[in-house]
């Protein structure tokens, strides 16, 4: 009775969804599995967070908000920009959306039409380049190199611009490498952009968790040519409450808001009010993000030495919760390695194929040390049997 849009066929089946299901299966035999394929924070909404959002709820904030966000919310992301980012968004200059994912979606949506092209530095995650090409433009990966630790080389950016290039994303710290690039290296990317008039469209929503780095941000090199995205999800440890957000130049910031404006309207008012206490109640957040990111640290720590203990190279990651290792020791195939993992050490990773990372799988270490260190004795009975 019915035929499924070129678009929605049009989406990659996911790779990764055979080792899910499996995990799941085995999970319901009894089997504990200890997963480490989340994208999300292990720690509750800090305490300050949530007793906004009740207080929201108390008080009726409970109606539509303006599609682009609250007026208390959207100067409370101007000023953050300002603050810690170094960036002039005014207000109105600012868009709120249900997730980064959404900001993301609409600025694509936004920005791009059918035969543009975009480059990806991959490992990517694996929603750019599905978005991308939903908007009927072509995603173009330019690789990385573990061995640079997954920092982008400017000048394997500029070999592939062609006329059709429009867009460059960019996502530092990164998932799935947590690659955080340096400052020289950004402001070569603003350079390339500016000579070449592409947009930036970078994504920090990890920006928060960097270690050893120092995270800036790319709109302070190339300001008219930089959309910023960002949220709540990862800082605060939000991820349900489904608070994005966007800040760059006005027309990009217009064209998202109509577009959202005819699909979902606001955010979720009380998720609004919840995030205007992580952006406003500073001393509290600060607090929760200091706490959490040195248990990150401490935890890649052990992560990065106990892999490499058992010969899965991995670079040492700067940034987010992830590491990639290379799995190759145990299959050639990072789907055969993941599924060994999982079968024989009964622990789910994600296979990096849907990434564009061969030969690698990547591991959360978004839980406890327990999980970690338990994981770490369980790998070492398939690497010894490798
Ligand atoms: N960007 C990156 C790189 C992510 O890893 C994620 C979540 O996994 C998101 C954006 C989206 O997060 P959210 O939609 O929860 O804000």
């Amino acid at each position: 009775p019915f035929t499924l849009s070129a678009r929605a066929l049009s989406l990659k089946p996911s790779a990764t969804v055979a080792v899910t299901s499996r995990a799941l299966e085995l999970r319901r035999a009894g089997v504990d599995v200890i997963s480490l394929s989340v994208g999300e924070p292990d720690f509750d909404t800090p305490a300050h967070v949530r007793a906004a959002a009740i207080a929201a709820i108390e008080h009726g904030e409970t109606r539509y908000t303006a599609v682009n966000g609250t007026a208390d919310l959207r100067e409370a992301i101007s000023e953050k920009f300002r603050r810690e980012n170094g960036l002039l968004h005014a207000p109105d200059a600012v868009t709120v959306t249900s997730g980064g994912k959404q900001a993301l979606f609409n600025a694509f949506f936004a920005l791009l039409s059918p035969g543009d092209e975009v480059l990806i530095p991959s490992p990517y995650w694996v929603s750019y380049p599905e978005m991308v090409a939903l908007t009927g433009a072509a995603p173009v990966p330019v690789p990385t190199r573990a061995e640079d630790g997954f920092v982008l080389d400017p000048e394997e950016l500029q070999r592939r611009i062609t006329p059709r290039t429009r867009m460059v994303v960019l996502n530092s710290p990164g998932n799935p490498t947590g690659a955080v690039f340096p400052p020289d290296v950004l402001q070569a990317v603003a350079a390339i952009a500016m000579r070449h008039n592409l947009m930036i469209v970078t994504d920090e929503i990890y920006e928060h968790l960097v270690y050893d780095a120092q995270q800036v941000s790319i709109g302070r090199y190339a300001p008219d040519h930089t959309l910023t995205i960002n949220g709540a999800s990862k800082a605060y440890a939000m991820t349900g409450w489904r608070i994005g957000y966007a800040g760059g130049p006005r027309q990009v910031i217009g064209a998202m808001n109509a577009l959202q404006s005819q699909s979902t309207s606001n955010a979720s008012s009380v998720s609004q009010a919840a995030a205007l206490a992580a952006l406003t109640e500073l001393e509290a957040t600060e607090r929760f993000i200091t706490q959490a990111r040195a248990a990150y640290r401490e935890r890649r720590d052990v992560m990065v030495a106990g892999l490499r203990a058992l010969g899965l190279q991995t670079p040492v990651p700067q940034g987010a919760f992830y590491v990639m290792a290379d799995t190759t020791p145990l299959h050639q195939d990072e789907l055969e390695a993941a599924r060994r993992i999982l079968d024989e050490a009964r622990v789910a990773v994600v296979p990096g194929t849907d990434f564009g990372a061969p030969g690698q799988v990547r591991l959360s270490y978004a839980t406890s040390l327990d999980n970690i260190r338990e994981v770490l004795r369980r790998l070492a009975l398939v690497t010894a049997s490798a």
